[in-house]
């Protein structure tokens, strides 16, 4: 045992429901090798996206920030056998060591790695999506939860990352990650198509939020 009883508390729901298996441990130690940074969400926090997926019957997803692939196969084990999954990154080495995850995990055939910009991806794709996972810069948050709307189909679900920002929500800082998140939990509170709620998290990743929305049934 180390660090605080949050830490503590975590790796200890993680061995009881997240137990080690050489995939994902080797896809952070190839990760690390390759000197991507360990921003990775963590083993429940991706037990927690697969369980939501499994929960909606995700049969094609989205996810914005791939890094290493991990928290795309915690995604891309929760669909059926003919499931689709487009994840966007900017960073091309970040892709390649994607790409070899995912072959790890024996899904390069349903989950695809784009190079590129999400704000200039998103706008090429056609939807629906049902569920969409939003973990790129954090400044462009508003603007993927706009493209989230347009291309999440009616009782989908949208996630976003980091959203609380160590409590740094609560107050005017002007670091631009800050500020997106803010107008992110704005826009997304007072969505008219979006019902929505952002669950704070505590734990070996520190303190953060994670959002959670689900699009309104048509009508
Ligand atoms: N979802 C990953 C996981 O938990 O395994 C972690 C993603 S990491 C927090 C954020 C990723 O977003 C990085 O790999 C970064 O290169 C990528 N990124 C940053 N800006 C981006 C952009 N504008 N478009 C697409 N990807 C971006």
């Amino acid at each position: 045992m180390s660090g605080s009883i949050f830490e503590d508390v975590d790796h200890y729901i993680d061995s009881l429901f997240t137990p080690d298996e050489d995939v994902l441990s080797d896809v952070l130690q190839r990760a690390a090798a390759a000197g991507l940074p360990d921003i990775h969400i963590s083993p429940g926090q991706g037990k927690f996206l697969y369980l939501l997926a499994k929960m909606s019957r995700a049969k094609r997803i989205l996810e914005l920030g791939t890094l290493a692939g991990y928290s795309t196969i915690w995604l891309g084990r929760a669909m059926p056998e003919d499931g689709e999954l487009t994840t966007i990154e900017i960073d091309p080495v970040h892709a390649d060591v994607a790409r070899g995850s995912l072959k790890a995990a024996g899904l390069e055939a349903s989950c695809e790695v784009v190079v590129g910009s999400a704000l200039d991806v998103l706008p090429g794709l056609t939807g629906p999506f049902d569920l969409i996972f939003i973990d790129a810069n954090k400044e462009s948050y508003p603007a993927y939860l706009t493209h989230a709307v347009r291309l999440t189909r009616p009782g989908g679900l949208i996630l976003a990352d980091n959203v609380v920002r160590r409590g740094a929500v609560l107050g005017n800082s002007m670091d631009p990650a800050v500020i997106g998140a803010k107008a992110f939990n704005q826009a997304l509170a007072s969505h008219p198509q979006l019902e929505a709620i952002v669950l704070q998290q505590v734990g070996r990743k520190g303190h953060d939020g994670l959002a959670i929305a689900r699009v309104k049934d048509a009508g």
